[in-house]
């Protein structure tokens, strides 16, 4: 187990170890160079240096045993200064994932060890170039190799493509069809008829190695087929997916900040118009304050995740799905916003921000596109509105209201009113047949992510109202301006799901047009309207928090 003083440590060698190794001026550099800097990935991977898969590792098999809620921690300390290096040094921990969930003790122990203990570098190979969201459309074989009428080993034929670590990796995870289905095997670099690409051209994340990989009847013992039995491979894959979809949500979150994080004080130095931007509301309130909304609604989704895995509740893939979704797509608009922010400097390589940009819009393709996750998330709720007979939203509706007695503040009532909107929206869906249209089911995804982590984002600013936050969270932000973002993210996503549940469900034909009002009304339009007021203050507020000017305002307040 990591302490939170440990945790906080380790990142501070991180940030400073980047500050000494990892200027501006390199990492642009070695974005134009298009090359992963394999040393610092080595320096950071080795147990007497920085160790950073130590955190990941189990301590019986020579790690500090941390948890998802520190590998959320480190990941977005890890974006936050590059996303190529992060993607490379995490990739270690992805492709490590289906032996710790799968493999054999004699497997683990082999192996979780040696990353321990060498530091070695391993890749994750599931994509292929037919076979990407779509894995059970995987071609590589891995045909028995029989002696004496025993299984000694097996030949992998195929090709993997996209995959980070790629050409530089120690070891693979490589998922393979058996005569009985889906497997990972674990291979090592340098085995006979395996080789791999050179390092694809990407639009970001350029300090990453990616590169496609082939197999010609490569021969793996027996022993590296991971857990001993076959055709359990997609559900060892599946059983990560909370965990590993959390790294990436992390990473979107770190990114995201990132690109702010030069935005704002950028804005504080350009004069224009005779006055710094941070001062022209029409500048914060489109461009900065959003943003860091939408990212500290993803971050709140993003900890009770964490915690929950944490608390031994399973894998939670919907959950992971939802932080994912969340988080990356709120990275990618914070660092486009960013690049506005700048102007004409934000538009050039210098700035940095158009660098993050770049990086950041993998994480919304990689371990799963947020299309793909939409999908995921609609199919598993749809689920649980049918089971409770269209109350499983209104009851977590009146949970948030419950709170709303005790905390007035959080905007927990209008996160209610999401949840409630959401519930009435998924009914008409369901009694039209809307599900039918995959467009329906996949927008149904975007409105259940948005109000589930407006009753998120209500329930954090309550725990840190009541000083209960875990103590390993980010404190940026103290209770009163958490509980301002709250308001303004819960009136978002209530206007959204509000509004667009009533677009899709007329726009698939869902009601007759006599009927439109009843539905407004049931969808509580005008009460989510009504509960706009006061949001141009709770900006105002949130905007002179990040620029240092809260106290003036609430003097001016009072
Ligand atoms: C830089 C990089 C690093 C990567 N690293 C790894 C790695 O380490 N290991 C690994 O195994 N893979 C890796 N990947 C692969 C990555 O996970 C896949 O690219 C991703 O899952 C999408 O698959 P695809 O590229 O085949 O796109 P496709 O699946 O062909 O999707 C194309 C588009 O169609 C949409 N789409 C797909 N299916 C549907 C559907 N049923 N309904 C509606 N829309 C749909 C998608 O959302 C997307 O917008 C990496 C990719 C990149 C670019």
């Amino acid at each position: 187990m990591i302490t939170a003083k440990t945790l906080k440590l380790s990142l501070k060698s991180l940030r400073e170890f980047a500050k000494k190794r990892l200027s501006d001026e390199t990492l642009i550099e070695l974005d134009a160079r298009d090359e992963c800097p394999l040393d610092i990935v080595r320096h950071m991977c080795s147990p007497d240096k920085l160790g950073i898969q130590l955190l990941f590792i189990p301590e019986e098999y020579g790690g500090m045993g941390g948890n998802a809620f520190d590998v959320y921690c480190v990941c977005e300390e890890m974006a936050r200064i590059d996303l190529g290096i992060a993607t490379s040094v995490l990739a270690t921990f992805l492709g490590s994932d289906p032996i710790t969930v799968g493999a054999t003790p004699e497997q683990k122990k082999v192996w979780l060890t040696r990353i321990a203990e060498e530091g070695i570098l391993f890749a994750y190979g599931a994509t292929e170039p037919e076979a990407g969201s779509d894995l059970g459309a995987l071609r590589t074989t891995a045909e028995r190799v029989i002696e004496d009428g025993k299984i000694v080993g097996y030949k992998i034929t195929g090709n993997k493509q996209w995959i980070s670590n790629g050409g530089i990796a120690d070891a693979y995870t490589v998922l393979a069809n058996t005569p009985a289905g889906p497997s990972w095997f674990i291979l090592e670099k340098d085995t006979k008829g395996f080789t791999h690409d050179k390092p694809e051209d990407k639009h970001g994340i350029r300090l990453s190695n990616t590169a496609a990989l082939a197999f010609d009847s490569v021969f793996v013992p027996a022993d590296r087929l991971v857990g001993g039995v076959e055709g359990q491979g997609l559900n060892q894959a599946q059983a990560v997916f909370g965990y590993t979809r959390l790294m990436v949500a992390a990473f979107g979150l770190g990114a995201g900040w990132s690109a702010l994080d030069r935005a704002i004080p950028y804005s504080t130095k350009r004069i224009q118009a005779g006055a710094p931007l941070s001062e022209k509301q029409g500048y914060t309130h489109k461009l900065i304050v959003p943003n860091v909304v939408r990212l500290e609604a993803a971050r709140a989704y993003i900890e009770e995740v964490a915690e929950r895995i944490d608390d031994g509740e399973g894998s939670l893939n919907t959950e992971g799905a939802i932080a994912k979704y969340m988080a990356t797509e709120a990275g990618n608009a914070a660092a486009e916003a960013s690049i506005q922010a700048l102007g004409g400097y934000g538009y050039t390589h210098e700035y940095m921000v158009e660098k993050i940009s770049r990086d950041v819009r993998i994480t919304i393709i990689y371990e799963g596109t947020s299309e793909i996750m939409e999908m995921t998330i609609s199919r598993d709720r749809w689920q649980s509105h049918l089971k409770t007979r269209g109350q499983y939203y209104h009851d977590e509706a009146k949970k948030l209201e419950a709170l709303h007695t005790s905390h007035p503040d959080v905007g927990a009532d209008m996160a209610a009113q999401a949840l409630h909107a959401l519930a009435e929206v998924m009914e008409k869906a369901r009694i039209a047949r809307l599900t039918r249209y995959q467009h329906i089911l996949l927008r149904l995804g975007e409105l259940i992510a948005y109000a589930e982590c407006a009753g998120s984002l209500a329930r954090r600013s309550t725990r840190m109202a009541e000083n209960k936050l875990n103590e390993k969270a980010n404190r940026r932000f103290d209770a009163a301006a958490q509980a301002a973002i709250s308001r303004i993210f819960a009136r978002e996503a209530a206007l959204k799901v509000t509004e667009d549940g009533l677009r899709w469900v007329i726009g698939a034909g869902g009601m007759k047009d006599t009927e439109s009002s009843a539905l407004e009304a049931s969808l509580g339009l005008p009460a989510v309207h009504r509960a706009q007021t006061g949001l141009i203050s709770d900006m105002d507020y949130v905007a002179d928090v990040l620029y240092g000017r809260a106290v003036k305002h609430q003097q001016v307040a009072a």
